[in-house]
């Protein structure tokens, strides 16, 4: 991120972006965007996305201090997911989290999302993993996703939702849309009998070409 206001205005704009989108709804995931001095901007915690406003943002250390924050704001409940991100992907510049219904059926009964389209493969490195079960708002949440994401651009939180990282909140909510996405079709998939797995060669190739474009 260029400056702090472009931080803001990219996490704003992506979080009303998700809510139209329906991977959320109500209050619940959050974004933030790290900045080039460390710091992190991320959405607060319990106020609506339609009502948001840049001053609601809250700007905090990469140890969570809060840095910066208007009167009654706080940081996102799930703060201690985006910092665990950060500190394990050192060219990770934005984190989302969500809770898209089909991407969250795959997390409920702890079934990774197969990569069976390409694109899938190349926006997110392969199959997206379900991390281990951590209760929502404990750092095993960050501690498990971190694992998960290994090699990838988003995971599933077991009986939660996933998470999505990225070079900017556009390109993380892009990755979050992609894998609700395959969700769905994957499902669909089964009842005509089951996806078949992409060839091992494209697979790996496609990842190829994740690694290559992550930080692009
Ligand atoms: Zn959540």
């Amino acid at each position: 991120m260029k400056s702090v206001a472009d931080a803001h205005e990219a996490v704003l704009a992506t979080a009303k972006e998700m809510l139209h989108k329906g991977l959320v709804e109500g209050t619940s995931g959050n974004i933030s965007a790290r900045l080039e001095d460390g710091n992190i901007v991320c959405t607060p915690s319990s106020v609506s996305y339609e009502e948001m406003v840049i001053s609601d943002l809250v700007l905090v250390g990469p140890d969570g201090t809060v840095l910066e924050k208007t009167e009654g704001r706080s940081p996102t409940s799930e703060i201690q997911l985006h910092l665990a991100c950060y500190r394990a992907f050192e060219d990770v510049g934005s984190v989302i989290h969500a809770h898209p219904v089909w991407a969250t059926m795959f997390a409920c009964a702890h079934q990774g999302v197969p990569a069976c389209v390409d694109e899938l493969a190349i926006y997110t490195g392969g199959d997206v993993r379900c991390a281990e079960y951590a209760m929502s708002g404990s750092p095993g949440v960050g501690e498990n996703a971190v694992k998960a994401l290994e090699g990838r651009g988003a995971a599933l939180l077991a009986n939660h939702g996933m998470v999505a990282v990225g070079p900017t909140p556009e390109k993380a909510l892009h990755i979050v849309a992609l894998v609700e996405r395959t969700a769905q079709i994957a499902w669909g998939a089964r009842a005509l009998g089951g996806p078949v797995p992409l060839p091992q060669k494209a697979n790996d190739d496609l990842a190829g070409v994740y690694q290559l474009m992550r930080n692009l």
